[in-house]
């Protein structure tokens, strides 16, 4: 659903002094009357918004019909992600978790036609599964949305490096794009995790620095690159799975 705003405004919100603090931000997406979904793969950044969101609608009720937590079920989550899914339904009542799946016969047809591990191929197979089981899925999530939440970090990569908070998302229709962690370092996210009893994905305690899928994720060794263990047989520029294409400002 196309936004009513131009890049003037997104503009304004990036340099509005009072929307500096990721739970600012939150509060404004409760008050702002637009339908927004937080997309989570449960990572730590996510369960952190999670609560962010949680404690926005317990300030602002009225806020939540317009605002839920949505994932990708993609098949080939890790247990570890699921239990951290039912642990967050269990520790933010009135927070709506809605799962998306793919399309069951285009994924029978990439089974049937390449196998179940046709990624580790080449770059367009990885690129076919990840259309298949996220990019499609996440496209039918955002379709009836004013815009969505991500838990993005600027120092997660060199692609995010210059991340706002606030973004039109031409990629999905000229929909919001809410990023209130971007100036949040990894020790951030931690901190407030501990600070507030958020639950923790317990893949993280096992090193892995990004949530997944359980084939292309993986833990990572000190020293290396925290987005190392996604899609760890490609180039570094190659790691987006075209849920963060470049179509924002
Ligand atoms: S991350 Fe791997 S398993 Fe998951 S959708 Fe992409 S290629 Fe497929």
């Amino acid at each position: 659903m196309a936004l009513d705003m131009d890049w003037k405004e997104i503009a304004d919100l990036n340099k509005d002094p009072g929307l500096n603090d990721a739970q600012a931000i939150m509060d404004w997406a409760s008050r702002s009357g637009l339908k927004l979904g937080l997309a989570s793969s449960f990572s730590a950044e996510d369960t952190s918004l999670i609560h962010l969101l949680h404690s926005a609608i317990e300030k602002n009720p009225e806020a939540a019909g317009r605002l839920h937590v949505f994932y990708l079920e993609t098949g080939r989550l890790h247990e570890e992600t699921l239990q951290t899914l039912e642990e967050c339904r269990k520790r933010y009542p009135g927070v709506e978790f809605r799962g998306f799946f793919p399309d069951r016969e285009r994924v029978e047809a990439l089974i049937r036609n390449k196998g179940l591990f046709s990624f580790y191929d080449s770059i367009d197979n990885r690129k076919e599964c990840c259309f298949v089981r996220k990019v499609e899925p996440l496209n039918r999530a955002l379709n009836e949305l004013d815009g969505w939440i991500t838990g993005l970090r600027q120092s997660q990569s060199v692609t995010r490096a210059n991340l706002p908070a606030f973004q039109l998302d031409t990629d999905h229709g000229g929909i919001l794009k809410l990023n209130p962690l971007t100036s949040w370092e990894e020790s951030d996210v931690y901190s407030f995790i501990e600070e507030n009893d958020v639950p923790l994905n317990a893949l993280h305690r096992q090193g892995f620095p990004s949530i997944g899928c359980a084939p292309c994720t993986r833990a990572i060794q000190e020293g290396e690159d925290i987005r190392a263990g996604r899609w760890w047989w490609e180039n570094p520029e190659h790691k987006e799975c075209g849920l963060h294409a470049g179509g924002a400002r």
